[in-house]
Order: C-alpha cells, then structure tokens, then sequence
C-alpha cells in the first residue's frame, strides 16, 4: 500500500457478473483561483485526482477564452483596457 493511499475513501462497486469489488477514491483538488486576483472561480469544478476518474475537460472549466485561468471580473477589465489602448 502507498503510503498516499493509507486514508483514502474505500468505495465498492460491483462488475457485471463477478462479485463488488473495494477502490480506493483519489482526493479531491481545490476550486480553480483566478491569476490576477486570486479569487475562486466558480465557474470551476472539484475534479478527482486521477486522470482515468476525472471529468470531460469541457465540464472542468468554462468554454471561454482564459477559461479557468482568469475570472469573469478581472478578463472584463483587461478587455477593456486593452480596447481603450488601441486607440
Ligand atoms: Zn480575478
């Protein structure tokens, strides 16, 4: 056993034909933080761990440019300081 395992969540789930079986669950990560602010995002998702538990990408973050990366609030500000140094 690794030592990492040693608290993780047991679940049972059964296969089809074969008796349940126990997997260990892997931990959870932390909501996704803005880089300019360091606010959470809540458009973010807690994801698992694992590459083969976690969820479709799409679902993870919001489909936007800097999606997951930088919030709501701080991208409209930059978008429009960036607008307003163009001319
Ligand atoms: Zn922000």
């Amino acid at each position: 056993m690794k030592p990492s395992e040693r608290f993780a969540k047991k679940v049972w789930r059964k296969p089809p034909k074969s008796p349940s079986k126990g997997h260990k669950m892997p931990n959870k990560s932390g909501l996704g933080r803005c880089a300019i602010c360091n606010e959470k995002i809540t458009s973010s998702k807690r994801k698992l761990l694992r590459r083969n538990f976690s969820p479709a990408k799409s679902t993870v973050r919001s489909n936007r440019p800097y999606g997951g990366y930088i919030c709501n609030k701080c991208l409209k500000h930059q978008a429009v300081k960036e607008t307003r140094a163009l001319q």
